[in-house]
C-alpha cells in the first residue's frame, strides 16, 4: 500500500494534539502515513491561554508562549481554501497540496462589536479598543497599560472577560466590567455559579450589568463608552471579550463553523475523510441545540479523537466511538477557581449538587452532561466518570 498523506490545518490545541496522536500511532505500529501540520504564514505555534495570563500583563514575552514541536513537518503557509471533493488545500504561497485525509483545527476568532456602535472603527484604529485573542492583541494591551495604573473597561463577563478582569485588578489596574447580561455566565455556568462569580467581581471593581455600548468616544488621552441607558464610563483602554466565532478556510469561512458527526467527521463532506476539532467544530446532541466548545483541554481531546477516527476510517485503528466532552477547564478569578467539565449546552435542567463548595450539575433528562463550580476542582474530578452515562450517548 502506498503512503497515505494527512494534512492538519491549525497548530493550536486541537491541531497539535491531533498531530501528536497521529505521530505516536505511526511510530507504535509502523503504518505508512505522512503527516503535515499547517500554521498561518509567519506564525509560531503557541499556547493561546497565555495571551492574557502571560503576555497581556507583561509576565511573558510572545516567544515564551511557543508550543513544543510535534515531530512532524510544520508548514507555515496559511490555508486559504479547501476543495473537499478533490481533497486539496490551497495555500497562501499559491501552492496546492492533495491529501488522503484532513483534520481542520483552525480554531475561532473573536466576536467584534456590532457595526451600529457609533465610533467603533475610530476606537479600533487608535488601538484603545481591542479584542484579546492573538499575541498581537496581547502586546497592544500590554503596551497600553505599561508603567501606570490604567483604567481598563472590560466588555464581556464570560470566562475570558472575568479572568482578564481579575488578572488586571491583581496587576494594580482599575477595572470596570460591562456586561450585556444582568447575570453574566448564567446560561453557561448555571445561575448559582454565575451569581457567586458576580459577587466576586463586585467586591473588587465596578460592574455595569445588563447594558450594551451605544457609542464609543475616543480622545487623545482616554476612551469613553456610552451605554444604552446613557451612563458614561471612562478608561484608557477597552478590552472586548464578547465570545468567539468559528474560523475556517473556505468553503467553511462563514460564521457557522464545521458541523461534525459523532466521530468528528465533517457532515458536509461525508465521504472525503475531512474532520474538524476544537473551536471550529460544531457538535450536535440529537434533538438538542448545536454547540461549540472553546476550551484548551477539550480542543486537545477533540484533536486526539479526530486523529483516532481518521486512522479508523483509513483502516489502521479501532473505532474510537462517539466524541463526548468530559475535559475540565478552570480559571482563577479574584482568588477563587471557577471550574467545570463537559458542556452544558444540551442540558435541560441544572441542579445544585453542593453549596460549600459550590457545585452545579447540568442534566439532559437524568443524564449528567456537565459540571460547573467554584473552588470545587476536586469535586468536579471525582464526578468525571458520572458524565454521559451510556443511556444518553448518541451513536
Ligand atoms: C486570551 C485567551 C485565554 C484563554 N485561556 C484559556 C484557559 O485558561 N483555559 C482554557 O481551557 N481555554 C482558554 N482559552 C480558550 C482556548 O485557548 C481555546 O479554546 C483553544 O485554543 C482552542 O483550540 P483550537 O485548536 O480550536 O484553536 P487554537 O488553539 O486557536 O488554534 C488554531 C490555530 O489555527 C491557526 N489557523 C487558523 N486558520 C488557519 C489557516 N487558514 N491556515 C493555517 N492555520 C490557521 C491559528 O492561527 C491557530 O494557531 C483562552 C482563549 C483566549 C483567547
Amino acid at each position: 500500500m502506498s503512503t497515505r498523506t494527512v494534512a492538519v490545518v491549525g497548530a493550536g490545541a486541537a491541531g497539535t494534539a491531533a498531530t501528536t496522536a497521529l505521530r505516536t500511532r505511526i511510530a507504535d505500529s509502523g503504518i505508512e502515513v505522512d503527516v503535515e501540520l499547517f500554521a498561518r504564514t509567519g506564525e509560531q505555534p503557541h499556547n493561546r491561554t497565555l495571551v492574557n495570563k502571560g503576555v497581556a500583563i507583561g509576565l511573558l514575552e510572545p516567544h515564551q508562549t511557543a508550543l513544543p514541536e510535534t515531530g512532524v513537518r510544520l508548514t507555515a503557509d496559511t490555508v486559504r481554501g479547501i476543495e473537499p471533493r478533490a481533497r486539496r488545500v490551497h495555500l497562501d504561497s499559491g501552492r496546492s497540496e492533495t491529501f488522503d485525509a484532513l483534520i481542520i483545527a483552525s480554531g475561532s476568532r473573536p466576536r467584534h462589536l456590532d457595526e451600529d456602535v457609533i465610533g467603533r472603527d475610530q476606537a479600533i484604529a487608535t488601538g484603545r479598543l481591542t479584542t484579546l485573542h492573538s499575541l498581537a492583541d496581547a502586546v497592544r494591551v500590554r503596551d497600553r497599560i505599561a508603567n501606570h495604573r490604567a483604567r481598563v473597561i472590560m466588555l464581556g463577563g464570560g470566562v475570558l472577560g472575568s479572568e482578564t478582569a481579575s488578572l488586571l485588578t491583581d496587576a494594580g489596574h482599575d477595572v470596570a466590567l460591562i456586561t450585556r447580561s444582568a447575570l453574566p455566565g448564567a446560561s453557561a455556568l448555571g445561575e448559582a455559579v454565575a451569581q457567586q462569580l458576580l459577587d466576586l467581581h463586585r467586591r473588587q471593581h465596578a460592574a455595569y450589568l445588563g447594558c450594551s455600548p451605544r457609542a464609543i468616544r475616543t480622545a487623545a488621552d482616554r476612551i469613553t463608552v456610552v451605554l444604552d441607558d446613557d451612563t458614561q464610563v471612562d478608561g484608557d483602554l477597552i478590552v472586548l471579550a464578547h465570545g468567539t466565532l468559528p474560523a475556517a478556510p473556505a468553503p467553511w469561512s462563514g460564521p457557522d463553523g464545521i458541523p461534525v458527526d459523532s466521530r468528528l467527521r465533517a457532515l458536509q463532506a461525508p465521504d472525503q475523510r475531512i474532520y474538524a476539532a476544537g473551536g471550529v467544530a460544531v457538535h450536535h446532541y440529537p434533538g438538542h441545540a448545536s454547540y461549540r466548545i472553546d476550551h484548551w483541554d477539550d480542543s486537545a481531546a477533540q484533536g486526539t479523537h479526530a486523529a483516532r477516527a481518521l486512522l479508523h476510517d483509513l483502516g489502521h485503528d479501532d473505532d474510537p466511538g462517539p466524541y463526548l466532552p468530559t475535559s475540565t477547564f478552570s480559571a482563577r478569578i479574584h482568588g477563587h477557581t471557577l471550574t467545570g467539565a463537559g458542556h452544558p449546552a444540551p442540558a435541560t435542567s441544572t441542579r445544585l449538587l453542593s453549596s460549600e463548595p459550590l457545585l452545579a450539575g447540568h442534566y439532559l433528562g437524568d443524564a449528567l452532561v456537565a459540571l460547573t463550580g467554584i473552588d470545587a476542582v476536586g469535586q468536579v474530578r471525582e464526578r468525571l466518570s458520572d458524565l454521559h452515562p451510556q443511556t444518553s450517548v448518541p451513536s
